[in-house]
């Protein structure tokens, strides 16, 4: 985070170079174009005096040296780098322009160019500054994350409230946040009720309603309310510098869309010179011109110049990620991104995907003589109290309602997606799925309560089954219903039992679920659909569905869930909301679209551009002059920022 303002500083002062040259050369241009006899023929007047050759010729030095600099210098770098590109054709073209000009005032045979030369350069300086300026104002949207962050928080400590740097800021620290204010950082609400701000993170514009013991992120607005905030992470940690990075990595890293144009780039740069070479020698050839040859040579370079490749991808790379992570969508892979316009099925985990994975306790049920209800919460909540998972929370809240006390558990572990075992007072206690029970072989009579059920287990006794239920989450029903429209196939796979996977499934109209299924099944499943060409992106919240995650061609995470299913996933949705499924395939969509686009106005005009330049319709009378050249190249540049600019989120 600390880095960022040196490399907008770095730009900042990059474009404020480029501007002045762009105005000392404009400036220079004028005398140039007055002493030009081409410009005066077509003006038709006549202004010659001694020496003026040697006046062109000495503002020329300075606009070739000076204002051309960054092109030469850019020309020694690839070089160096052995990548010959764009700046190798700028500097070759101007060079060659400049020194036959040179040549031509101190006695060679021939016509000067230094107009041509001038606006040129002009130009390119031109259409290289509104390149900065675009990319500059792409990577604005960041920073106004990072200026999110208040510099100093009130802490509340025994001798009052003081101010304090919120480097300062340490875990468990109570802190009060005043109405109005922004959040210094993430926390859990100790003291007070409020509407809160949390649009510049999740895109979610109504404010959200925090009481105690809600979670507040760092860098959202309060509201009306005041609140003590108990800091949990910060700095690093925090989440808003995590998101930070996420969308710097995304920015930074190169998708199959980026290497494409990386290599048209290339390609281009190899045809600008071996066109320009060879344009060179068939007008030598045909017309022993050598200043036309030089000039058709130039204009033919300056036009094949990829400029606007440089461009196109990477400005919708920063537009697009941007608006994503403003938007909720948190993008780790791009190249997952720009494929979602491909998937056929959609894989949902149901347990905190397709529903809200707040269980309440709903039933408890004793199934061996002399234990009571209230020891059976004992040991499963005692248990429950390591565990991540939505039931662990459910059990252990209950515990605490019935004022139970904990006890000690030794050897936790974790059963990922059957459930958790461990040692209580020298005894084996397992909290299992039913499915659990069946592959041991364990007789259990069923409940008939719907919803989730969980046995308990002490060594080899099955002590008794709590069940408790779940909530769809409202969003999710639309979201199925806009996915099947889009001719997506939606299954379900839940490591939860089969009663409730098909109420489930039949309530959102899914085209099929799988019940019972460990995280290794999941993925199987994963694998069986791809194998019928199905392109398919996982959706999960837990740390059973990383592995089917990992598997999937998109791995989508639910923000709310574990961070191990956020880490593996390729896009997070932050607002947990399983609609922003569908925006994100639209906007990814969009986002390729807006690449082909780019690539074409980047490119296609060449198709044109390079003929003409080189003097096809000589004859006909059409030619191209070395600055006409250069401002098509510059027009399309700008298409191609506009173009970008347009991107949209639809929500
Ligand atoms: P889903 O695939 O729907 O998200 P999970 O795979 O997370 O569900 O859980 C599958 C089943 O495993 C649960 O329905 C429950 O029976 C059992 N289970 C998982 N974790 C726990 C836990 N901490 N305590 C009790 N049971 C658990
Ligand atoms: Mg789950």
């Amino acid at each position: 985070m600390n880095n960022h303002p040196h490399k907008h500083d770095h730009h900042k002062m990059m474009l404020d170079d480029f501007k002045k040259r762009l105005w000392i050369s404009l400036t220079l241009t004028v005398p140039i174009l007055i002493l030009s006899p081409t410009i005066q023929g077509l003006l038709g007047v006549s202004l010659t005096f001694r020496y003026d050759n040697y006046i062109s010729f000495l503002i020329s030095s300075v606009i070739f040296f000076y204002c051309g600099y960054p092109f030469l210098k850019g020309f020694k770098e690839e070089l160096k780098e052995r990548k010959p590109g764009m700046m190798v054709l700028i500097a070759v073209a101007i060079t060659v322009a400049y020194a036959y000009s040179t040549a031509v005032v101190f006695g060679l045979e021939g016509m000067t160019f230094f107009w041509e030369l001038a606006t040129l350069i002009d130009v390119m300086l031109a259409g290289h500054w509104i390149e900065m300026r675009s990319i500059m104002g792409a990577s604005k949207a960041l920073e106004k994350l990072v200026e999110l962050l208040p510099n100093t928080a009130h802490l509340k400590g025994d001798k009052g409230i003081r101010d304090i740097e919120i480097s300062e800021l340490k875990k468990g620290d109570i802190i009060l946040i005043k109405p109005g204010e922004k959040i210094p950082s993430d926390g859990v609400i100790v003291e007070g009720e409020g509407h809160v701000d949390e649009s510049m993170l999740t895109g979610e514009s109504k404010p959200v309603k925090k009481k105690a013991g809600d979670t507040l992120v760092g860098g959202s607005i309060n509201g009306n309310a005041a609140f003590d905030l108990r800091v949990e992470r910060t700095g690093e940690d925090s989440y808003l510098a995590k998101v930070i990075k996420l969308v710097k990595e995304a920015q930074e890293q190169k998708s199959r869309t980026q290497n494409l144009a990386d290599k048209a780039a290339f390609g281009l740069t190899l045809i600008g010179i071996s066109v320009g070479v060879f344009t060179f020698a068939s007008w030598m050839i045909l017309k022993g011109d050598l200043s036309f040859a030089i000039e058709r040579m130039a204009t033919v370079m300056v036009i094949t110049c990829p400029h606007a490749l440089g461009l196109a991808i990477p400005l919708v790379v920063a537009i697009s990620t941007s608006l994503s992570a403003k938007n909720g969508l948190l993008i780790r892979n791009r190249t997952a991104f720009e494929n979602a316009r491909k998937i056929t099925t959609i894989v949902f985990d149901k347990t905190g995907t397709l529903t809200e994975g707040k269980f309440g306790v709903s039933f408890v049920q004793i199934l061996y003589k002399n234990i009571d209800e209230k020891y059976l919460m004992k040991i499963s909540a005692s248990l429950e109290s390591s565990s991540e998972h939505p039931i662990a929370k459910a059990i252990t809240d209950r515990a605490k309602e019935m004022n139970i006390e904990l006890i000690e558990v030794k050897d936790f572990k974790n059963m990922r997606g059957e459930g958790i075992a461990g040692i209580i007072d020298g005894k084996n206690i397992r909290v299992v799925s039913p499915g659990y029970l069946e592959r041991n072989n364990i007789i259990f009579p069923k409940t008939n309560s719907v919803g989730t059920t969980v046995y308990i287990l002490e060594d080899s006794k099955l002590l008794g089954s709590i069940s408790l239920n779940d909530k769809i989450r409202k969003q999710s029903k639309n979201a199925i219903d806009t996915l099947h429209k889009m001719n997506i196939k939606c299954w379900m796979l839940t490591g939860d039992n089969e009663e409730t996977a098909k109420e489930v499934s039949n309530e959102l109209g899914l085209d099929g679920y799988f019940s019972q299924v460990l995280p290794h099944q999941k993925q199987q499943k994963i694998k069986e659909l791809q194998k019928n060409n199905e392109f398919v992106a996982m959706t999960g919240d837990g740390v059973n569905d990383a592995p089917a995650l990992a598997e999937s061609d998109i791995g989508i995470a639910i923000g709310s869930g574990t961070d191990v299913a956020a880490e593996t996933a390729d896009i997070v949705l932050v607002n947990s909301d399983p609609d922003d499924i569908v925006t994100l395939i639209e906007f990814g969509k969009a986002t390729h679209n807006k690449m082909l686009q780019n690539l074409f106005w980047a490119t296609g005009y060449n198709v044109i551009a390079i003929p003409l330049a080189a003097g096809i319709l000589y004859n006909q009378g059409i030619l191209i002059s070395p600055a006409v050249g250069a401002a098509l190249m510059s027009l399309s540049t700008v298409i191609v920022a506009i173009n970008a600019k347009l991107l949209q989120i639809k929500k």
